[in-house]
């Protein structure tokens, strides 16, 4: 059945209604009509059967039917913190990440980002924000992950997490996969990954992240891509939670 993302906003009691981009997919599209069901998901982990009760080129009316709990999402949350990598990589990370399961995603500046950013980020952050929309209608999530505002690293604030993993290329002993026992990462709800950019991180951050309570991480004895790093991290911490 088709899956349609809505605003919790846009449901009423068991009525729903869907307009914008979605709605000429619906109709010219997949060509659905009254009496046609759909699924629609609430972007918070709830999904509907919906009916289409009517349909015009503005607005599709839906009558909901059964509600369910998404199955599709991870018990953790794993939020990324990505320096910005050249022109074109943010939108493959965005889009795998979502496909993996990750919760959000932070672009953040640190010293070595080639890239320095734009005074219209807000326009990049939307566009961005769009890539993951599309990735988790494709991939079934139950909730859109949020596609951050672009902060420097040293104003992160990781409070908020139960576990902060910093993947550093000069580590060689500490791997990920003792770091995530030694941690009892079953026990963290709440789970950051910071990773560098191509020109891989400056001592200096490494001793302000460990400082600040980020556990410094090995990903393997192979370097990788700073777009290749989040996404492989990210399977890893859900590989091992989701067994
Ligand atoms: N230019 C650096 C590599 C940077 S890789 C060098 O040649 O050493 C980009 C980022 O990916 C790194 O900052 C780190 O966060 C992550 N990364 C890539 N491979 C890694 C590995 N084997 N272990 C830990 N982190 C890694």
């Amino acid at each position: 059945m088709h899956r349609f993302f809505i605003a919790p906003e846009q449901i009423s009691g068991q009525n729903a209604y869907i307009e914008g981009e979605d709605v000429k997919h619906i109709t010219r599209v997949l060509r659905l009509q009254a009496g046609d069901q759909i699924v629609v998901c609430d972007g918070c982990s709830h999904e509907y059967t919906a009916t289409i009760e009517s349909a015009n080129p503005n607005r599709v009316e839906l009558r909901l039917n059964e509600k369910t709990q998404s199955l599709t999402e991870p018990a953790h949350r794993v939020t990324l913190y990505q320096s910005l990598p050249k022109t074109g990589k943010m939108e493959t990370i965005i889009q795998k990440c979502t496909e993996l399961g990750i919760a959000a995603i932070a672009p953040v500046v640190s010293e070595r980002c080639v890239v320095r950013p734009e005074k219209d980020w807000e326009n990049k952050r939307q566009r961005y924000q769009r890539v993951a929309y599309e990735a988790a209608k494709q991939s079934k999530r139950g909730v859109i992950p949020k596609v951050l505002p672009l902060q420097p690293l040293a104003d992160c604030d990781f409070s908020q997490y139960d576990l902060v993993l910093f993947a550093y290329e000069e580590e060689r002993e500490h791997m990920l996969k003792q770091a995530l026992r030694d941690a009892h990462v079953e026990a963290a709800e709440n789970i950051a990954m910071i990773i560098g950019p191509e020109g891989g991180f400056e001592e200096s951050e490494c001793a302000y992240l460990c400082a600040k309570g980020a556990v410094r991480v090995s990903l393997g004895s192979r370097i990788l891509r700073t777009e290749t790093a989040g996404m492989a991290m990210l399977a890893m911490v859900l590989y091992e939670l989701e067994g």
